[in-house]
């Protein structure tokens, strides 16, 4: 069975790759020679990752996951959510998107948010979905160094370290993606 990983990032497909079962073979866009821009249009996040999931199904004809993830802040009213990865504008710079953020929330004591990934998967034309949340707050500065996006001002619940200070590892355990992913797996080891 083959199954596209609707990813440009080969490190996300190899580390998939390995935890599901053999007779699943993973492909990545470039794999099945798509380089064009995938609408993200839905206006949410679970729309976005099913649109893209049905795109590849629909013009390449291969079963297909896709997954899509938001930062969801409670003083914000869930925002930046969908726009995420450009919230501080079309340059999708994860320290001007911080930046926007610290200072959004620079009068308010209500730090609250969480990170929420949707994974959908398009097999034979049925559509399944896999939630992963991780909640926890916006710090008040930057702290540490690993990691990307918004991780240097994300504490997960119970943690006094950010995302950008704690191991990969951990990180996985604990987090959006690792969770969604988990769900996926724990469904494909079934089906
Ligand atoms: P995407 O759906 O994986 O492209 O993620 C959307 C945006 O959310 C990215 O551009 C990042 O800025 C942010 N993001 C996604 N996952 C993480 C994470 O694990 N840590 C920090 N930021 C993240």
């Amino acid at each position: 069975m083959q199954l596209v990983f609707a990813t440009n990032n080969q490190n996300k497909l190899k580390e998939v790759q390995s935890l599901v079962p053999k007779r699943i073979k993973l492909l990545s866009l470039k794999d099945i020679n798509c380089t064009e821009e995938i609408p993200e249009t839905t206006g949410t996040i679970e729309g976005n990752a099913q649109q893209k999931a049905d795109y590849i199904k629909e013009y390449y004809g291969y079963d297909c996951f896709a997954d899509d993830t938001g930062l969801e802040v409670d003083a914000l009213d869930g925002q930046p959510g969908v726009d995420t990865a450009h919230y501080a504008g079309p340059q999708r710079n994860a320290n001007d998107n911080m930046n926007k953020l610290l200072s959004e929330l620079e009068d308010t004591t209500s730090r609250k948010a969480q990170f929420k990934t949707v994974i959908a998967l398009n097999l034979n034309g049925q559509l399944e979905t896999f939630t992963g949340i991780c909640k926890g707050e916006i710090t008040t500065k930057k702290q540490g160094n690993d990691g990307f996006g918004y991780d240097p001002i994300f504490k997960a619940e119970g943690y006094e370290q950010t995302f950008a200070e704690i191991s990969l590892d951990e990180k996985n355990k604990i987090g959006h993606r690792g969770k969604a992913m988990q769900l996926l797996i724990e469904f494909l080891n079934n089906c």
